[in-house]
């Protein structure tokens, strides 16, 4: 991997775990607040099939709106491995050394920035 001081990681780790915790009280809150009593009413009262669905639709709601979150928290978990395994800021698909700017802004990418645009042109070509 590349040379990186004890300081910089402790500091990194340090970061990834902030922000770990600023998102789960974001989710936390957006369960809270979307959810709420009307879901736990909907709960409790929910026996014949068609209150089903109204709580799976709220439910089904309500995740994809913290989808995006969920999904950074798996980066940033992933992010917190790899700091540990010591690959951290390679690219995972060429292996070469993420920029150190890049890291500074997204902490938790994966890519580096040729691999990153290059599955950003394939993700926008397969939407056509
Ligand atoms: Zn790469």
């Amino acid at each position: 991997m590349t040379v990186m001081d004890v300081d910089k990681m402790a500091e990194l780790k340090e970061r990834l775990l902030e922000r770990k915790r600023k998102l789960w009280r974001e989710v936390k809150g957006q369960i809270k607040s979307g959810l709420g009593e009307s879901y736990q009413d909907l709960l409790a009262t929910a026996r014949d099939e068609e209150d089903q669905a109204q709580v799976s639709l709220l439910e089904e709601t309500q995740f994809s709106l913290i989808e995006p979150k969920r999904q950074e928290l798996i980066a940033i978990e992933e992010a917190l491995e790899r700091l540990e395994g010591g690959t951290y800021g390679e690219c995972e698909v060429c292996g070469k050394p993420i920029e150190p700017r890049r890291l500074e802004i997204m902490p938790q990418t994966t890519l580096c920035r040729d691999c990153q645009s290059q599955r950003e042109k394939i993700a926008k070509a397969g939407l056509r």
